[in-house]
């Protein structure tokens, strides 16, 4: 991590006390998704992108992934702007998250692809926070006083992407963002590869290429050749035609509506990236249709079956989209009929696969007729396959290779693409996200990573859930919620029994078990823990450290639920204080006996900490282990101590009552 000051960067021992130039991907290695790339070279920091993710199975009430972006933040000064290849989500979608928490000062793109952005960027609030400069095919913008990057037309699933030829005092970096090479593109628009070609003839020090397919021999069939496919299932349609696909494929979406108006169908709109994508895309010329070929969807319904085609979001299953909802029958406005016809015109990303299916059965099961699947020529990919990559390699003719943008065993198919090719093993490296790339110009070697991870943004976009969070949320949803009300007088004497209320926890006990045995553990804790966890101010009442009193209730509770029962439901214990001097609640707990050992010390609970959550937590949310501390240390390492852990920025609420705030319940 001896970089991570960056003042010093890249300068491990290269000669002539050059500097090295330094490309650090913070996303979208070994994974498809929020791709964000830092270019550096002394005192200058370029973006190449910086997209968003979507989250796995166990991200509850996650809506979007991002990469960690600590780096960034720490070098903020240093950013002197940003490059954007294309207006895809996994490529822009962090722009407006980024820009309320680090300095862009400027941002270079496509016309299309900022659109998009601006249009998300008023949304976030954060218009004003930077400029916004579109570009034109081969023009060259200069970031910084070391990097000047020229823009060359490439061909992808989305209009208007641009490949980088990115010049810095290192040399030339060829940075393909996504790219496909297709010889007939739907808008006209073709792969400038009379330019690439020049950049390999004068000498390319890196190339930095998407993998996304290069499992996948051949070469990706041209986007046009869907056309028929479509053309084919919406002639024979008796019905609707309904018609599902990434709003952001705008070639394929102009197909679509192409197909409408030669079959004489009116085009239905769902979903608002449908709605908002096509909009812009008109407005800017990406997409020819009248404007009569539209019909508001609540009027849509008065045209007869056979003129009718409703494109919509929802080819992911996505579980809020159109297609989704109308699959669970849920939709306001439209209902599955047995005339319909519904197309999937687009292939579910890895992790998606299982919703997708489960729509597809149910629209099926409502009677539908649907046409999905590898095998109909109505989806083709954005991404270039084998035979693409080596094109791309003999253009570029690169001294050095790294495959990006891509799952590990992506990334190791390309590398061995490129070694097919005649480049040395050596001069390639696969790379992880917060893997420093350093560069000269006659080397290539991995320098000290720099902090990489994730961070999770709930509904709003707005708030982060942190590892704990997230552990608490699993947790809720895996073993449910036990929450007890404890009253407790200022002098450590129970007046009242506890009340106990369960929530989706399978259990044999009921709820007078567990208030007896949450009396157990508030017994316990006043008797042995007492003395620590209040404090005699000289005042009329002690100073109690109610929180650490809740929090010894919980984790007691915990181990003996564990042990007991072997659940671990998530407990949130709260203490009502009464006045000192009312009178003790006796108790039932003679009712069973406490075997349980004495205190011993705690040093070892916490390492338990740490590990036991690291299990059940990806590698990324567990680089700070004390953050997860919430969860309970093993039986063996028995009893608490609290004042190490306690934490103190607890509040207490006007009335007298505390409550635990958990979010600020971090061990130290
Ligand atoms: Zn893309
Ligand atoms: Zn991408």
């Amino acid at each position: 991590m001896s970089n991570l000051n960056g003042s010093h960067p890249g300068n491990n021992g290269q000669a002539k006390g050059q500097p090295a130039l330094r490309v650090i991907p913070l996303g979208g290695l070994h994974e498809i998704g929020k791709n964000t790339c830092v270019f550096e070279y002394g005192d200058d920091l370029m973006l190449v992108d910086a997209g968003l993710a979507f989250p796995s199975d166990g991200m509850h009430g996650v809506n979007v992934v991002l990469p960690d972006t600590s780096y960034l933040r720490e070098n903020q000064k240093r950013i002197r702007g940003m490059i954007v290849t294309h207006g895809h989500e996994d490529h822009i979608g962090g722009i407006p998250h980024h820009l309320k928490n680090f300095n862009i000062p400027i941002i270079y793109g496509p016309r299309l692809a900022l659109s998009i952005l601006s249009g998300k960027m008023e949304e976030a609030g954060v218009m004003d926070r930077t400029i916004l400069q579109t570009v034109s095919p081969r023009e060259v913008v200069k970031v910084g006083q070391h990097f000047s990057v020229e823009f060359i037309r490439n061909t992808h699933s989305m209009a208007d992407s641009y490949t980088l030829a990115i010049t810095t005092p290192a040399g030339v970096i060829v940075f393909t963002g996504d790219f496909k090479f297709d010889h007939t593109p739907v808008d006209g628009e073709h792969f400038d590869i009379a330019r690439l070609a020049h950049y390999g003839e004068q000498g390319v020090l890196c190339l930095f290429s998407d993998s996304t397919n290069a499992e996948l021999p051949g070469f990706c069939p041209p986007e046009r050749s869907v056309f028929p496919h479509l053309d084919r299932h919406i002639s024979q349609a008796e019905g609707r035609v309904i018609i599902t696909t990434f709003a952001s494929s705008i070639h394929r979406v102009s197909m679509i509506l192409e197909l409408a108006l030669k079959n004489g169908r009116k085009v239905g709109l769902l979903g608002r990236s449908m709605l908002n994508v096509i909009a812009k895309a008109r407005e800017l010329g990406y997409m020819r249709a009248p404007d009569d070929l539209f019909v508001p969807i609540k009027q849509i319904r008065d045209l007869p079956d056979r003129e009718t085609l409703l494109l919509m979001t929802g080819s992911q299953g996505e579980p809020l989209a159109a297609l989704s909802r109308i699959s669970r029958g849920e939709h306001p406005q439209v209902q599955v009929k047995n005339s319909d016809t519904i197309i999937f015109s687009a292939s579910p990303i890895p992790g998606n696969t299982i919703s997708v299916v489960n729509t597809i059965d149910r629209l099926m099961m409502l009677g539908a007729k649907v046409v999905y699947g590898k095998g109909e020529g109505i989806h083709v990919s954005g991404h270039s396959f084998q035979e693409d990559h080596k094109l791309m390699l003999a253009l570029a003719r690169p001294k050095f290779f790294v495959p990006v943008h891509g799952e590990h065993r992506m990334l190791v198919a390309h590398a061995k693409t490129a070694q097919s090719m005649g480049i040395p093993a050596d001069h390639t490296l696969i790379i992880d996200n917060g893997d420093v790339v350093e560069l000269t110009p006659d080397s290539i070697r991995k320098g000290d990573p720099v902090k990489a991870g994730i961070e999770l943004l709930d509904a709003s976009r707005n708030g982060i859930v942190d590892a704990r969070v997230l552990k608490e949320r699993q947790q809720l949803a895996e073993d449910g919620v036990i929450t007890l009300l404890a009253v407790i007088t200022t002098d450590g004497v129970m007046a009242a029994p506890p009340r106990v209320n369960i929530r989706g926890v399978v259990t044999t006990a009921d709820a007078r078990k567990l208030s007896i045995w949450a009396e157990r553990e508030i017994t316990w804790v006043l008797e042995n823990r007492w003395s620590q966890l209040s404090r005699n101010t000289g005042g009329k009442a002690p100073d109690v450290d109610w929180v650490g009193v809740q929090r010894e209730v919980e984790l007691g509770l915990q181990r003996r639920l564990r042990r007991e029962l072997q659940v671990e439901p998530l407990i949130i214990c709260l203490v009502q204080p009464a006045p000192a001097g009312t009178p003790a609640y006796k108790g039932r707990a003679d009712a069973e006996p406490d075997n349980r050992p004495a205190p011993r010390g705690r040093r070892e609970v916490g390492r338990d900490v740490g590990r036991e959550a690291g299990r059940e937590l990806s590698r990324e949310l567990v680089r700070d282990p004390a953050r997860v501390a919430t969860a309970a240390p093993t039986p063996a390492a028995a009893a608490p101590e609290a004042k190490d852990t306690a934490p103190s920025a607890e509040e207490a609420e006007p009335s007298g009552r505390i409550r635990r705030r958990r979010s600020a319940a971090v061990a130290g």
